[in-house]
């Protein structure tokens, strides 16, 4: 970059194992000018990356895909060190961003081409109609800290192929996979269209001040934050917020499947991610034994500091805060009634927090109604379909689902009855692995949403429409001035005709 940055003004920011506390690495806090003139420097270099066409950035893309494969195993390092997740958990973050950015690459040159929508009407078949898709100069992206290389992969990448510039904003809590991020960007020679701007909550919201578009992901409550400032400067944004996912496990589903798929579904990543399994709803006549599996399956469960060798499947959590969180939400439930079946309880080193699955439990406590973000199970028995979809529906959230089932026609009638954005049907976190999908959420889980095709990437875009003539033009056109009641009597008689599709409302002469 061309040196014309004040410096960090504020101090540093010391990054932790939160599995043994120990530092692993420091970035600087950038302050609100820091932003600002990484900002314009960007604004600098996007009018050629944009021009570029999506064929070269193309290119590009595909060297930082390779890149990021070529340095799979070190980046893994460096976002286990600041996260304390399994390797694992931690090792399907770079093929995941290198799978996407393969697919932005490879589809954004037809997702980006103008469309010539068909004329709707007599009038406006003398034009030729174009709509152009023209990326906005800088998005800012801000992400949170429990995916710290997927989650710029998941919405760094599509920016850039739309032809924006992008400043990415990490999590204070884990920056340093970031700081891989762009150095791989620059690394590989591409255009500076890419920048990092490291802090707190002052640097993100200087980055909301400097951009014109917002992808953020995070918690509501900075949704919220975030939300404002967008509406007080005007400009888009799409967030992706929390969420409080329902599982819901009929009589006739594979109940050994039921019971793997929602022990990971809700423990990957201890239970750090938004789509993660947060409450389970059981028809009555396979609660039991459903229950005893999930049990069995959550207490074989190995849980430790791994190197990286994969020999535990569920890590610590990324602070010591979100491990307050869930003790908070496992005290209050059983202060209110519900039972431990197992885990319950931190586990003295770190940030561990034991894989816990409670029964008993109720819309009355935390741990069914506020996003836990752990790795908890709450388990409740509902006595048919109907108080299963009650209940999943009975939240504020509103991200994903999943429904256990072996009717296939089932599987579909319910989910679309729950008001969530996302589905799996006898499967957990999958769709989060298909860009093809929308991934948003309803309610106050989200507004917009990321991935779904070419959708994905024209969010990044404003569109422009242009019209053309398509035959030679007269010197006026027929509404022109001077105004003619013979001319304008005949365009709204062309107009009556038209809406009304047939001559019956012709209205010639009236
Ligand atoms: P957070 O809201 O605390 O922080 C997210 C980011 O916002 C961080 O980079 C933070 O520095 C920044 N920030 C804080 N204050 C800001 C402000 N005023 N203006 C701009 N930026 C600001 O969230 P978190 O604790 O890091 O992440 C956990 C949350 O993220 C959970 O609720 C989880 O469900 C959600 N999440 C959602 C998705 C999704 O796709 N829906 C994916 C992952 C995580």
């Amino acid at each position: 970059m061309v040196g014309i940055e004040p410096k960090a003004d504020r101090l540093g920011i010391e990054v932790r194992n939160p599995a043994d506390g120990t530092v692993v690495g420091e970035v600087p806090v950038d302050s609100a000018e820091v932003v600002a003139a990484r900002c314009r420097e960007l604004r600098l270099f996007q009018p050629d990356w944009a021009a570029m066409g999506p064929q070269s950035r193309k290119v590009w893309l595909m060297r930082f895909k390779d890149w990021m494969l070529d340095n799979a195993e070190r980046i893994t390092d460096v976002l286990q060190s600041e996260t304390g997740k399994t390797r694992a958990d931690a090792s399907i973050e770079v093929p995941a961003s290198a799978d996407l950015t393969n697919y932005w690459a490879r589809n954004a040159g037809k997702f980006l081409c103008d469309d010539h929508p068909k004329p709707h009407s007599l009038l406006s078949a003398a034009k030729k109609l174009t709509t152009v898709y023209r990326p906005y100069c800088v998005v800012g992206v801000i992400t949170p800290w429990n995916f710290p290389f997927a989650m710029p992969g998941m919405d760094v990448v599509p920016a850039l192929a739309a032809g924006a510039a992008v400043l990415l904003k990490p999590s204070e809590v884990t920056p340093l996979s970031a700081v891989e991020f762009v150095r791989g960007w620059s690394e590989i020679g591409a255009p500076p269209v890419l920048a990092l701007a490291t802090g707190d909550g002052e640097t993100g919201s200087a980055v909301v001040a400097n951009v014109d578009f917002v992808q953020f992901t995070g918690s509501n409550r900075t949704g919220r934050l975030v939300a404002s400032q967008c509406a007080e400067r005007l400009v888009p944004y799409s967030l992706e917020l929390g969420g409080k996912d329902p599982a819901l496990v009929f009589a006739d589903a594979d109940l050994d499947r039921a019971a793997n798929g929602i022990a990971w579904g809700g423990l990957f990543n201890s239970g750090q991610v938004c789509v993660s399994v947060e409450r389970v709803y059981v028809e009555s006549a396979v609660y039991d034994e459903f229950v005893d599996k999930l049990v069995s399956n959550v207490r074989r469960l190995r849980q430790g500091k791994d190197g990286d060798r994969y020999q535990f499947d569920v890590g610590a959590m990324a602070t010591a805060a979100q491990r307050d969180i869930v003790n908070r939400h496992v005290d209050d439930a059983v202060s209110k009634g519900a039972k431990v079946l197992t885990g319950g309880k931190p586990t003295g080193v770190g940030t561990f927090f034991e894989p816990t699955v409670l029964v008993d439990v109720d819309h009355t406590m935390s741990c069914m109604i506020e996003e836990t973000f752990g790795p908890t199970l709450p388990v409740v028995k509902v006595a048919d379909e109907t108080e299963a979809i009650r209940l999943a529906n009975d939240s504020s959230y509103g991200l994903s689902a999943t429904v256990w089932t072996g009717d296939k026609d089932r599987g579909q009638r319910v989910a679309r009855q729950l008001e969530v954005g996302a589905v799996n049907i006898n499967d957990a976190l999958i769709n989060a692995f298909s860009p093809v999908l929308p991934m948003g959420g309803w309610k106050h889980s989200g507004v917009g949403a990321r991935f779904g095709g070419a959708t994905g990437i024209l969010k990044y875009c404003q569109r422009q429409a242009i019209t053309a003539p398509r035959i030679p033009t007269q010197s006026r056109e027929l509404l022109w001035y001077p105004v003619s009641r013979r001319r304008v009597k005949f365009v709204l008689s062309v107009m009556r005709a038209a809406a009304a599709r047939g001559a019956r409302r012709f209205g010639l002469g009236k």
